[in-house]
């Protein structure tokens, strides 16, 4: 079965067929680096990752680009109010930002475009707006004119009269439509660049859509960000692209959803965030990951203690039952060559229908199951394979168990301590029974 993907674009489950073979090209809106990041903006940290990792499981070769936004008025303001420059700003949180992504088991995007590394690209870009009617210059500022795109809207699947009345009209004389939206800003404040508009920043819209075409110069497979990015964000993506390239940029648009607190939303401002940062350790991280990837990916999490403890539940089951399963198989020199094919297909299968994660993580139950089940009856070549099989998947997922196999020296005692069991030799199985609960491994 092949992988069908829910296109927001679309709002249809479609076969995934990249646009050049095997290779697939995927955009990810990144962070603006001006805080910590709570545990909401890593949901799409962890899941893009996920995504990315499960193509190149399917054999596709992934090129995953993230930018970084930093320049903003709100980075502008940090550094004004901290007296320091936006780029002393901008690197620390970007820096605090990777330390977060790492605490959750993702990788670093192959790309990571700087948005201010683009500037003369950007201006070349507007430019280029201008001169064929789809942006205007109005004291200062430049505005893309939203009119002359005929289906605006088509991916939050508004009209234009339904966005008009329902955006947060700023009362803006400077604009011919109230739904023009900033390609240049003129500012007065912070960190500014010459351009033949005047000073000023380039607006967030024009930033992704400029380091996309540089980056891969011509239309992605797959873009995707935050459920609350569609509007305006890649709707004004999508706009610009058509403008000049008659495209809609990414053949696949994929949205996550938010995660909030139960009950709540989270946000910087209510001061109710949980930070990526304040977890305790990586097994925390994990936990966190786990609660992510095994909820529907489009669907709106409601992050609870009651929740979160659920998801460590499960993860300590993962690794006891990883953790005596590979020290046995150790011990008895059996090696985990062969995978079970058909486990594999039902995840394949599973994962296939747009990430129905949680028939995944029924799998992962099962398998678990089977592990201790053979455990218990002593079948250790089903062990072997179950236990290889449970291992290839959640790697697949980037979720750590952070169990290595055993040294020489505890292997040691782990053999000496089985002998002397065996032999009913209690006192002395009980002596390194003391030492391997000691290293953590009983
Ligand atoms: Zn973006």
């Amino acid at each position: 079965m092949a992988l069908m993907i829910y296109n927001s674009l679309s709002n249809k489950l479609e076969e995934f067929k990249p646009i050049n073979g095997n290779k697939v090209n995927m955009y990810v809106c990144g962070p603006t680096v001006y805080n910590y990041i709570h545990i909401g903006n890593a949901r799409p940290v962890i899941f893009y990752d996920m995504m990315k990792r499960y193509l190149e499981f399917l054999g596709y070769e992934v090129t995953y680009a993230s930018n970084i936004t930093d320049v903003d008025d709100k980075i502008i303001k940090k550094a004004l109010e901290a007296n320091k420059s936006e780029k002393e700003i901008a690197s620390f949180y970007e820096e605090a930002f990777f330390e977060a992504t790492k605490m959750v088991g993702s990788k670093k995007p192959d790309l990571i475009p700087h948005a201010t590394d683009y500037i003369p690209e950007m201006i070349e870009f507007i430019n280029q707006l201008i001169e064929e009617g789809y942006a205007y210059v109005s004291d200062g500022d430049v505005f893309f004119r939203v009119g002359k795109i005929k289906d605006y809207g088509c991916l939050s699947n508004q009209v234009s009269e339904d966005l008009e009345s329902g955006a947060r009209i700023s009362v803006n004389d400077k604009k011919e439509n109230p739904l023009d939206f900033n390609l240049w800003k003129k500012t007065e404040e912070g960190i500014q660049w010459d351009s033949p508009f005047g000073k000023g920043r380039p607006g967030w819209h024009t930033e992704c859509v400029v380091m996309n075409h540089k980056l891969f110069n011509g239309m992605i497979d797959i873009h995707g960000g935050g459920m609350d990015l569609k509007f305006p964000h890649h709707e004004n993506e999508i706009a610009q692209c058509e403008a000049l390239y008659h495209n809609h940029l990414a053949k696949y648009w994929i949205h996550v959803g938010r995660l909030d607190l139960a009950g709540a939303k989270m946000s910087k401002s209510l001061g109710n965030c949980i930070y990526v940062k304040d977890l305790n350790n990586t097994k925390e991280g994990m936990i966190l990951r786990s609660l992510i990837l095994f909820s529907p990916y489009r669907s709106i999490i409601s992050f609870s203690e009651e929740l979160k403890s659920q998801y460590e539940k499960e993860y300590e089951k993962w690794q006891r039952t990883y953790k005596q399963a590979l020290y046995e198989c150790q011990y008895r020199n059996i090696e985990l060559t062969n995978i079970s094919y058909d486990d594999i297909e039902k995840f394949k299968e599973y994962m296939n229908q747009d990430f129905n994660v949680q028939n995944v993580l029924t799998l992962i139950t099962s398998l678990v199951k089977d592990i201790n089940t053979s455990l218990r009856s002593k079948n250790y070549e089903l062990l072997a394979i179950k236990l290889k099989t449970f291992k290839e998947i959640l790697d697949v997922l980037g979720i750590d168990l952070f169990i290595k196999p055993l040294t020489n020296e505890e292997l040691d005692i782990y053999s000496k301590w089985n002998e002397a069991r065996i032999n009913k030799d209690f006192e002395t199985a009980d002596i390194y029974r003391n030492k391997l609960v000691e290293w953590n491994i009983l």
